[in-house]
């Protein structure tokens, strides 16, 4: 790591380019990289599997890809391989001592792969063996619920469809997914308060805003196309404030990479206020711009709030009003970290606007409090009826480009009633009705011995999860551990007592099945359903596609219990299209629909001010402010991703934007904060978490001061999950508050090379 942090001045420009260039060149070759790129989010082409960030509805430019766009696609469809003469050089105790992002370097599974009980090397396994193992571990478990079947964002509507149609035949709801650990609270909080647990902006509506909030969110590394949408809306007048623990350069500045000026010149200066906001001060912080509106309302009555809309449309202001008064400034301001002058600033630019849109996303998710942080900003929409108006809305920001579609098809633990009746009715079976696994209760389930096979459609179950150690621990006392996957990742490595690799085509390529060429189907932040088809021949013809390996999966496991057409439906994937369309709301005509271009919005009923919620009203709700009780020593503790990685892949050890270069293990802090503890800048040192009695400890993180507020500490993902306790836990949404960690800091006891990632210690009961 080098000696002097020098954030970067603005985000994209020249830098983004070369990175892209660079990047593409090295994994794809650079004629075959741009090749593919230029087919990248447009009509028809492939929809990019990073970020869920919608594309303009209508006309589209040739470059509708990011630089991590761009990195994601060069990640999937590297030259690179990894085949079963690696598996046979490489002990998966030797791997495990790699980084993640070596074992992502590594390049594309071209076998299925099975790790022998007792083996200390993967060997080749055919597809009819691999499927014949998992059906006959299925069927000798004692009940259905000791499976456990987790799916990542990357999965498309049609694999999700597909699989929970199987796991439910096969008698579970065990469906935990990477949306438990992410947007789960802002379902939670939105389902509650507006009756759809989905945002209400369209793409559109950015550019007919008049301000924009975006809390807890840092596009300009995790949806850097967004950047384009916020640049535009300034040109336009809009007004961005900007309300994180850091200043993320994404918001400071942009400088577009497909426009001369942004190439250039200075770039657009983004955000207008910047809130610097103490790590989950947010309740505190949306508290207060609240407390400010309802003193201009007083000032100039009827003029600020939208009385028609609240009595239209809403229930419990009164109350709502009146226990906001009780809040004092003081307690505001100490928990928030910012002055009531800037607090009135941004409710004089919240109520100067007709049309408000209020971005966010993990920054708030995970916490103890996270539904009453999301609460709070609906709470602030509903006064001046910014929800369900052009121009205005929610905008919660997906972080995986079919997370939000996966839910849609029926990924989830806690199906409704309706959907389940409307299946079984489908396809002639009666589907379980006892809620399932969400991804906690998977960890702890698999931990006391209760869940026994655990199979992931895509994802890196362990480096995603919090409390790593635990989670390892959980995975071990699995009988078998089975993962759909394109590269390798460290979930392969820590296993039950057999594993299993199933390689799977990528989005990139491809997807030839008995009819023809098949294309799939995804749902981005903004409801909209589009098609993505790829075009790259596939880097091994043993890969199989998802939705084959589900029906076949499925056809060796259900045998006689199935009546389903399982290989008629993996032949032709419009009919699995026509299934979805027959079973849930909102997808009707959606072959032809999703052939046009822009594809077609689900309907969003709080779009159109219809809340169904238990009153048929929108709902104003009242918080507590959290506790905190930090000890003198104590620091609150948040996880974050660096420029160079994408959820668990890490493309390399720097961060570009925050200066950061050739590490990883790193804490920042505040400068303050490190003379008063005695430390010193690049001190190595190890972390200590606190919860419930409990210590969990990280070691070697180098000391990094940094612009963050006093007693709070900012770590990377996932380096740092192995201090997130997996009891610590958001109210009502059961999300891992991997962003309300309490530590201490102390001198290192043993130093480790940068870049190690501590393996998962081994149980000794
Ligand atoms: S903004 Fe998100 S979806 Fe768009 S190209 Fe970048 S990573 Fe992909």
């Amino acid at each position: 790591m080098s000696n002097e942090i020098k954030t970067a001045k603005a985000a994209g420009g020249i830098a983004a380019i070369k990175a892209t260039v660079k990047t593409i060149s090295a994994e794809m070759g650079f004629i075959r990289g741009v090749r593919t790129l230029l087919k990248i989010n447009q009509q028809g082409g492939v929809d990019c599997p990073g970020c869920a960030w919608p594309e303009p509805d209508r006309e589209r430019s040739r470059f509708e890809f990011c630089e991590n766009g761009a990195k994601h696609v060069a990640d999937e469809a590297t030259t690179k391989r990894v085949t079963p003469e690696f598996f046979k050089q490489w002990s998966v105790a030797d791997l495990a001592q790699q980084s993640d992002q070596w074992l992502g370097a590594q390049g594309r599974i071209t076998h299925p792969m099975l790790l022998h009980r007792g083996a200390t090397h993967y060997e080749p396994v055919s597809w009819d063996d691999a499927f014949e193992l998992i059906a006959g571990e299925l069927n000798s478990l004692n009940y259905p619920d000791q499976a456990i079947f987790y799916t990542s964002g990357r999965t498309s509507n049609e694999a999700a469809f597909l699989y929970q149609l199987f796991v439910r035949q096969f008698g579970t709801n065990n469906l935990p997914d990477c949306s438990n650990m992410c947007h789960e609270s802002s379902g939670s909080a939105l389902n509650e308060t507006i009756g759809v647990g989905k945002g209400t902006v369209t793409l559109e509506d950015f550019d007919k805003a008049q301000a924009i909030f975006v809390i807890g969110q840092n596009p300009g590394t995790n949806h850097p196309r967004m950047l384009s949408a916020l640049e535009r809306a300034k040109r336009n007048g809009c007004r961005l404030v900007h309300i994180n623990p850091l200043p993320e350069v994404g918001m400071i500045r942009f400088k577009h990479p497909q426009h001369l000026l942004g190439l250039l010149g200075g770039g657009t200066e983004l955000a207008d206020l910047f809130l610097q906001v103490r790590i989950n001060g947010d309740v505190a912080l949306l508290k207060g711009i609240t407390k400010a509106v309802l003193a201009l309302e007083e000032q100039r009555p009827g003029k600020v709030l939208d009385r028609d809309f609240i009595a239209s449309y809403t229930v419990g202001f009164d109350e709502f009003a009146t226990a906001l008064k009780a809040v004092s400034w003081t307690d505001i301001v100490e928990q928030s970290g910012v002055t009531q002058e800037k607090l009135e600033q941004a409710a004089q630019i919240f109520v100067e606007a007709e049309r408000t849109i209020f971005c966010w996303a993990m920054g708030l998710t995970q916490h103890h409090n996270a539904v009453s942080n999301i609460q709070e900003i609906v709470n602030l929409m509903l006064l001046r009826g910014q929800v369900g108006k052009v121009g205005a809305g929610l905008c919660p920001v997906r972080g995986h480009s079919n997370v939000q579609g996966d839910r849609t098809v029926g990924i989830w633990e806690r199906p409704t009633a309706a959907f389940l009746d409307k299946l079984g009715e489908e396809f002639g079976f009666e589907p379980p009705r006892n809620h399932g696994f969400d991804t906690v209760k998977a960890i702890h389930a698999m931990h006391d011995g209760q869940g026994k096979v655990f199979f992931a459609l895509g994802g890196n179950f362990l480096s995603a999860t919090p409390d790593t150690d635990f989670t390892a621990a959980a995975l071990r006392r699995c009988r078998l551990t089975a993962h759909v996957s394109t590269k390798l990742n460290r979930s392969h490595l820590i296993t039950g007592e057999r594993a299993l690799i199933l390689p799977c085509l990528g989005r990139t390529e491809v997807d030839e099945q008995g009819t023809g060429p098949q294309f799939v189907t995804t749902e981005n932040s903004m409801g909209v359903v589009q098609i993505s088809r790829g075009s790259l021949e596939p880097a091994s013809p043993e890969l199989l596609s998802e939705p084959q390996i589900v029906a076949r999966l499925a056809r060796a496991t259900l045998e006689r219990r199935t009546t389903v057409d399982w290989e008629g439906l993996a032949r032709n994937y419009d009919k699995i299209r026509d299934a979805i369309e027959r079973v849930i709301p909102g997808f009707d005509d959606y072959n032809a629909r999703v052939r046009r271009d822009g594809g077609f919005y689900l309907p969003n009923a709080a779009r159109e001010r219809v809340f169904k919620t238990a009153s048929g009203k929108a709902h104003f709700t009242i918080h507590a402010l959290p506790e905190h009780n930090l000890a003198p020593d104590q620091f609150l503790m948040m996880t974050i991703r660096s420029h160079d990685q994408f959820n668990t892949s890490v493309y390399s050890a720097n961060d570009r934007y925050r200066g950061i270069s050739d590490g990883r293990r790193v804490v920042f802090l505040n400068p303050d904060d490190i003379a008063a503890t005695g430390l010193h800048a690049r001190q190595v040192v190890d972390l200590v978490s606190h919860f419930e009695g409990e210590e969990r400890m990280a070691r070697a993180f180098v000391v990094v001061p940094y612009d963050i507020p006093r007693r709070c500490a900012a770590t990377y993902f996932p380096e740092a999950n192995v201090l997130v306790p997996v009891r610590s836990v958001a109210a009502k949404s059961n999300t891992p508050a991997s962003k309300s960690v309490v530590i201490s800091i102390r001198a290192a006891t043993e130093e480790l090379e940068q870049n190690d990632f501590p393996i998962p210690k081994e149980e000794t009961s």
